[in-house]
């Protein structure tokens, strides 16, 4: 998995150095050739040459003579003379009167030039260029360079890299749903017997990075059978009809390896629905048609199954998810705060770590994470440890690769002003006030004005204390007034208020606007579907389904929605300007405050009070 390539070079790299070799040969070698034979004689000893019969082919021009010896080696040049017997003498010498002498004096080098060097330099580009495809048809792909032939290398990966389901952390159902299919590979009679057959293709499907290559190679390893594994976007070539050819190749080698695994990763690049698209794509529709036909040319019970990937179910055509094709669905979801603990303590184990990491602490501040994402933290958590000379990583590394997954690196060198950094401190305090003062709020981890290479100057964070799977109103509403905190606090406090807010706003109106178009939150419009979400599992895409005069007024309630709860924000910081005052000032002079601190002052007696009581002490 972690093998390192080594780089390759672009093709257009081997086909710049045939066009300099080219262009070498024909500008500096071939004239330098030329010229190094064509002597210059005055015209007294080509009198003494032609008298001497010493001259084998002469060619006379308008403004010189170009003759050769008899020897056939040298050319020579002289000036032109008016000399009136010179035809007459040249012929009674015996020489040849040639009409081009250049040419005619060496055939091979005619030949050279002209034919062999540039069919040499075409074979040689031809040849490369039919490597790198083959090379780029991906993992020893079976390829037709340019139609010519196909090359021998193999596809599959024996055992798929070891990969068994133990290391798939999480994802306990795909993995239960998946075994069936290993079960099978080990006793196909058990199935045949009954009559049952194996479904032939399995679609997996879920967000980016959430395990699905390893599960497919998981299957393959614990069935101990080979992998044969492609991208959906390696079918799409250059020539129509090549990527038809590939699948009908991958299908030939798969039945002679049979039991086997197939793995078709971003299958929606060939397997895109059909209809209502302008102008086609013949080359995809071709894979496509080609997949099709293998897919129902054999049997459930030959032992090849196809498991195919994909993070667009809803883009899949449907003629793909028929019964008989890929009939059944897996789906991989982000993992849960249980999957998110196990696959940290999966790949903690590639790396040295302190002991007493708490694993469920890093899952509850990483909610949404993916398992790719999680993997790569307790990478970031390693190369910080040894960034700063340590020799293994601790949580403190593991919580900070959280936040550069989250927000990115730690600006360094930020250019911000000391009132700038007071306006964001009181942002960054209003947001976590606000939250702290209403109830169904998560309780706040931590709170930096550090800022990131995100662009973020500052943020807050909140830490549910369990994976939510249902959000009530109330709680919808309240994390949109969370989000309105931070401009609050700084219209409060400076009168003023600043650019800093505009990821805020969006967040709050893409909240409100899905509480009235999809979660049914508004009284005025009920239970009705005012938007449908596609892309579910790339951060999703919502088209609106309603007429324009519905959707003016769903932009005036969600406006209305937004400012009651700006509002209700500004009515808390109000009610609490002293704590405000007092944590945004302990935030300017600290940066970083963990949600202990926070809460500590929070809960403390109000600044006012204990100045009096000194006071009253005193
Ligand atoms: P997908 O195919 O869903 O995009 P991958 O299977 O390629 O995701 O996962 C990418 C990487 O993320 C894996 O190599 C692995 O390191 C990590 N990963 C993802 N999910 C898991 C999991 N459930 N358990 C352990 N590691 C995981």
């Amino acid at each position: 998995m972690n093998e390192v390539n080594p780089p390759k070079k672009p093709l257009l790299y081997y086909g710049l150095i045939v066009i300099v070799i080219m262009l070498i040969v024909n500008f500096l070698i071939i004239p330098a050739m030329m010229q190094r034979k064509i002597q210059e004689v005055d015209y007294g000893t080509f009198i003494d040459m032609t008298e001497s019969g010493n001259i084998a082919e002469v060619e006379i021009q308008t403004n010189q003579i170009l003759f050769t010896d008899k020897s056939n080696k040298n050319i020579y040049k002289t000036g032109l003379m008016d000399d009136p017997e010179l035809v007459s003498r040249l012929h009674a010498s015996g020489a040849k009167f040639a009409s081009e002498i250049i040419e005619g004096t060496s055939p091979f080098l005619t030949l050279l030039i002209y034919w062999i060097l540039p069919i040499a330099a075409f074979t040689l580009l031809g040849k490369l260029l039919s490597k790198k495809l083959m090379d780029k048809a991906g993992g020893g792909m079976n390829s037709m360079a340019f139609g010519l032939g196909k090359s021998n290398a193999k596809v599959y990966v024996k055992s798929s890299d070891g990969i068994k389901f133990h290391d798939v952390a999480g994802e306990d159902e795909a993995k239960e749903n998946l075994a069936e299919i290993v079960d099978y590979l080990h006793n196909p009679n058990k199935y045949r017997e009954i009559g049952a057959s194996m479904p032939k293709g399995v679609l997996l499907v879920g967000p980016p990075g959430t395990g699905k290559t390893m599960l497919a190679k998981a299957v393959a390893g614990e069935a101990d059978v080979p992998f044969f594994s492609i991208s959906g976007s390696e079918f799409i070539e250059m020539f129509v009809g090549m990527g038809a050819s590939k699948v009908r190749d991958l299908f030939r080698q798969a039945k002679e390896k049979a039991p086997c695994i197939v793995f078709i990763d971003e299958i929606d690049a060939i397997g895109k629905r059909r209809d209502n698209r302008i102008g086609g794509n013949d080359e995809m529709e071709q894979t496509l048609n080609q997949l099709l036909t293998e897919m129902d040319g054999f049997e459930g019970n030959t032992g090849v199954i196809i498991l195919a990937a994909t993070n667009r179910p809803e883009s899949l055509d449907p003629a793909l998810t028929r019964p008989g094709r890929f009939d059944r669905r897996v789906p991989v979801e982000l993992p849960d705060l249980k999957g998110r603990e196990a696959i940290l303590r999966v790949h903690a184990k590639k790396i040295k770590l302190a002991k007493d990491v708490d694993f469920e602490r890093i899952a509850r501040m990483s909610p949404g994470a993916s398992g790719a994402e999680l993997a790569n933290m307790i990478n970031e958590a390693a190369l910080r440890a040894v960034r700063d000379g340590r020799a293994f990583a601790t949580e403190a590394d593991l919580e900070e690769s959280i936040e550069v997954v989250i927000a990115g690196y730690q600006k360094k060198n930020s250019i911000m002003t000391d009132h700038e950094k007071l306006i964001v401190s009181y942002h960054e305090v209003g947001h976590a006030l606000v939250a702290a003062m209403q109830t169904h709020s998560a309780p706040v981890q931590k709170i930096t004005i550090i800022p990131r290479t995100s662009g973020a100057l500052g943020y807050t964070m909140q830490v549910e204390e369990n994976d939510h799977v249902l959000m009530s109103r109330e709680e919808i509403e309240n994390k949109i007034a969370t989000y309105t905190g931070g401009r609050a606090a700084e219209e409060l406090i400076f009168n003023s208020i600043t650019t800093g807010a505009s990821n805020d706003i969006e967040q709050a109106t893409k909240l409100a606007r899905a509480m009235i178009t999809r979660y049914g939150m508004n009284d005025e419009f009920g239970m009705v579907a005012l938007e449908t979400v596609t892309n579910q599992y790339l951060g999703g895409d919502a088209a609106l389904a309603c007429s324009a005069e519905i959707q003016a007024q769903v932009d005036r309630k969600v406006i209305e929605l937004v400012q009651q709860q700006h509002k209700k924000a500004l009515g808390i910081l109000s009610d609490n300007r002293g704590k405000l005052n007092e944590i945004a000032k302990y935030l300017y002079e600290k940066e970083t405050i963990t949600g202990d601190e926070f809460m500590r002052i929070l809960s403390s007696a109000p600044a006012l009070d204990r100045d009096r009581m000194q006071m009253l002490n005193q």
